[in-house]
């Protein structure tokens, strides 16, 4: 698997965007509130300034812009905003460009704009495969949209990201599970999954206060994130996230936000495949002893152990034990023979 690269976000707060979409409200969520656009001189400025946090062993860096709808600025904008960041990259301070951009831009007349500069990787928010969602999301795309955009940045050979969220309105269970499957189809090189949060100044805001929309629990995020996750990572499709970056302190008036909202869904599929084993092998008492790669122990054990002490009280087990083993590959879990 080819390691992540360092990524030097840029942040263009909703800039290019057609509307604003129910959910979002970039200010709120990266914390910049100066609403004048960053001049193409800028980007290095904010290169420099977040390569200082490059640590050791991240090679290949990438400047990202992010947080708006790259591909609907104008096109004057992109070239400019391209051109400081290709500049970064032949002076060595970076080894390529992504973008962030609306699925219904990924169209041939806008992806020629990237034709000769480095941009290694297009990140792309479908958010949901369902038409209903979108729509009730005010997205003004669908979801035959994000096909038609993967194909597209596919055949042009760049890495392509979809973004997808849980708990959008209109958003069921079975919803959520067919938009992870509809996604793994198209065969994404990484997939993000963030749990929808009621954001200060967003749409939700104003649904939200009328009683017109309510935000996931925190178990059901989990239940749905999970879900998605593992149908994805039956495809061999990589979750490169799951949760939002940390949004700006006050700015999230409901729903699941949790700092370790990716262990919380880990430790869920850890459990589910704990119990699974235990089930298949017909544990009932005495003592269990799994075995995961070194990464996976805390996935294993949960919050606090939590799922320890679940596995326990489920199969009646004396105790259970978690055995680092290298020789497994991360995600895999053994039952050790007792
Ligand atoms: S979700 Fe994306 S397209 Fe919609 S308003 Fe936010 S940045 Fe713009």
């Amino acid at each position: 698997m080819t390691k992540k690269p360092f990524i030097i976000p840029v942040f263009l707060p909703q800039e290019g965007c057609p509307h604003a979409c129910v959910f979002c409200n970039q200010r709120a969520a990266t914390g910049i509130r100066d609403p004048s656009p960053l001049e193409p001189e800028g980007v290095r400025a904010a290169v420099e300034e977040f390569s200082r946090h490059r640590g050791p062993g991240r090679e290949r860096a990438e400047i990202a812009f992010y947080g708006g709808n790259f591909l609907g600025l104008p096109e004057e904008r992109v070239r400019a905003l391209l051109a400081a960041a290709a500049l970064c990259v032949k002076e060595g301070l970076a080894d390529g460009i992504r973008i962030s951009t609306r699925p219904d831009t990924l169209i041939p007349a806008r992806l020629d704009l990237l034709s000769g500069f480095p941009v290694r990787c297009i990140e792309t928010g479908a958010q949901s495969l369902d038409d209903a969602v979108l729509a009730a999301c005010g997205r003004g795309h669908s979801a035959a949209d994000v096909e038609k955009a993967a194909a597209e940045v596919k055949a042009r050979g760049m890495a392509l990201g979809i973004h997808l969220m849980a708990g959008l309105p209109a958003e069921t269970r079975d919803s959520a599970g067919a938009s992870a499957r509809k996604t793994a189809e198209l065969r994404p090189s990484f997939v993000r999954i963030h749990p929808t949060l009621v954001l200060l100044g967003s749409g939700l805001e104003a649904l939200w206060r009328r009683g017109e929309y309510e935000a996931l629990s925190l178990a059901e995020a989990v239940f749905r994130v999970r879900i998605m996750y593992e149908t994805l990572a039956a495809a061999q499709i990589p979750v490169a996230r799951m949760g939002l970056f940390s949004p700006e302190p006050g700015s999230v008036l409901a729903g699941p936000e949790h700092p370790a909202f990716g262990h919380l869904v880990m430790s869920a599929v850890f459990l589910e495949k704990a119990r699974a084993l235990l089930q298949s092998a017909g544990v009932k008492g005495g003592e269990a002893a799994f075995r995961v790669h070194p990464r996976d122990v805390s996935n294993l054990r949960g919050q606090a152990n939590q799922n320890l002490r679940t596995l326990s009280g489920d199969f009646g087990l004396a105790g259970v034990r978690v055995i680092p083993d290298p020789a497994l590959s991360p995600g895999e879990l053994a039952l050790s023979p007792a």
